[in-house]
């Protein structure tokens, strides 16, 4: 009986976990990225048997440097704030900076200018000692870590979820019970990829060539620890850097870029920078410190993502594109939900039903439907043209700031959203005044929508 769940009528309604030869846990995490720390972390904390099965041996390569604001509170409550800014890599970052391909557009949005209450910075990291520190911190908590592990098949009893198929290191498979099973596999989405229930957005498709430099040109000042997104033809390169003045650099583009540049992530890269004047002067005396690696096929969409016995969290439930740096604050904010769904639902009924996951699964399409509708909005040239021309007017600037610094759960998220979409509106007749020869404001010569 889990100590932090000692009330309620867990006990009396329990069903029969342990069979013969299987282990039986209340929680199986899949993943110990983000998600499945941050959720291991809160249900262990809980007093909750929790296994996080992880396939790889951390500290492990991972995209995804960038962290926004409003993640930080979340990882104060894992009490893993202080570890994280202690990191020999972490950077604070005061704000996000946008270019264009050829560096005659620059702006800057500080996050000390959202909405209050402010959260004036965030940080940059490796994700290969963050998402460690993460896992450790699980760990700490009473989460029983398995690392080498793999995920074979999920085990069904009806339709609910009960357990997993799992091949130890050493190659033996046996299987895991669970009360509740989180998938927090990331992009491989191994629920919805079994299933069926992972689609790619067809009008939607990228690839990403990433590696890491020293030598970059880095702005003066404070803006050094921005993250600075660059608008190349058909994409738009990301520039992160780390304390020590290296810097992650990659491109993200369509993938008729990829097959026409030869199909490898360094020619795919070099091609882009050869035709983004503004990153090839940043990267002239930069040295490449690790290899390259690509990322393909990462916007989908996943048609389920909870039902009797199961949810799905961060990635795994659906990614669509890294422009605005959401995916680890939308990782840990729906692990986080779906935790605390967990812990109520065993303390009032011993069992997580589907409905049990409303909150989480409401959550997460909220926010998807947000972050989704503002990154289609970047792709969109005559969005841009307003994006790079920032307006005090109406506190539109406020409000695109609170977007990117991740203020999107606490009450008076309208505050943003009516601004955002009226700044939808003024594209259509920004759009309707450049076909007239009249733009409201200046137009941009190139968008990350190859030949716009
Ligand atoms: C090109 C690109 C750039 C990005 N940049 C940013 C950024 O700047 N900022 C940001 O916040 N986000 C960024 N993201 C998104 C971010 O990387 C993800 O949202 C985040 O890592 C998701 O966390 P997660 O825990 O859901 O999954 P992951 O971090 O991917 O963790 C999943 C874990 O599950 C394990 N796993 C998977 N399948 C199995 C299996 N069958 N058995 C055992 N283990 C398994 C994996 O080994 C992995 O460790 C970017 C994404 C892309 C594609």
């Amino acid at each position: 009986m889990p100590s932090g769940l000692s009330s309620g009528n867990y006990n009396e309604t329990r069903y029969n976990l342990a069979v013969a030869g299987e282990r039986a846990v209340d929680v199986l995490i899949l993943g110990g990225g983000p998600a499945g720390s941050t959720a291991g972390t809160l249900l262990a904390a809980a007093g909750l048997e929790t296994v996080i099965l992880e396939g790889e041996r951390f500290p492990r390569f991972h995209v995804g440097e960038s962290l926004l604001p409003h993640t930080l509170p979340l990882l104060d409550r894992l009490g893993v704030h202080e570890a994280v800014r202690a990191l020999p890599h972490t950077r604070r970052k005061d704000g996000a900076s946008f270019v264009s391909h050829d560096g005659s557009r620059h702006v800057v949005y500080w996050f000390e200018d959202a909405f209050a209450p402010v959260i004036p910075h965030a940080y940059q990291v490796r994700r290969d000692e963050f998402d460690a520190a993460l896992l450790a911190n699980a760990r700490a908590k009473g989460a029983d870590v398995l690392e080498g592990w793999h995920a074979g098949a999920p085990r069904w009893e009806g339709k609910r979820l009960v357990g997993l198929v799992v091949r130890e290191p050493g190659g033996g498979e046996r299987v895991i019970r669970c009360r509740a099973f989180l998938d927090a596999s990331g992009q491989s989405s191994f629920l919805a990829s079994r299933m069926g229930w992972r689609f790619p957005y067809p009008m939607h498709r990228k690839v990403a060539a990433v590696s890491h430099f020293k030598g970059v040109w880095l702005p003066p000042e404070r803006e050094a620890g921005n993250i600075t997104i660059v608008l190349a033809d058909g994409g738009w390169f990301w520039l992160i850097p780390f304390a020590d003045d290296t810097v992650s650099v990659g491109a993200v583009l369509d993938v008729e870029k990829w097959r026409a540049s030869g199909g490898t992530p360094e020619s795919l890269f070099s091609a882009a920078v050869q035709a983004t004047p503004e990153v090839a002067r940043r990267l002239e005396h930069a040295e490449r410190l690790i290899p390259f690696s690509a990322v393909q096929n990462f916007s989908y969409r996943v048609m389920q993502i909870g039902g009797d016995g199961y949810c799905l969290i961060g990635d795994a439930a659906g990614f669509l594109d890294p422009i605005f740096s959401t995916g680890v604050f939308i990782s840990t904010t729906t692990a986080a939900s779906a935790a605390q769904d967990i812990i109520e639902s065993l303390m009032r009924h011993g069992r997580v039903d589907a409905s049990d996951l409303g909150p989480t699964i409401s959550l997460t399409r909220s926010l998807h439907r947000l972050f989704f509708s503002f990154i289609r909005a970047y792709y969109d040239r005559h969005f841009l043209a307003f994006f790079f021309s920032p307006t005090d007017a109406s506190r539109l600037t406020a409000a695109i700031v609170s977007l990117l610094a991740a203020d999107v759960v606490r009450p008076g998220r309208w505050k943003k959203t009516i601004r955002f979409r009226a700044l939808q509106g003024l594209a259509r007749v920004q759009q309707v005044g450049a076909r007239l020869g009249r733009p409201i404001v200046e137009p941009l010569a190139a968008g990350p929508t190859s030949g716009s």
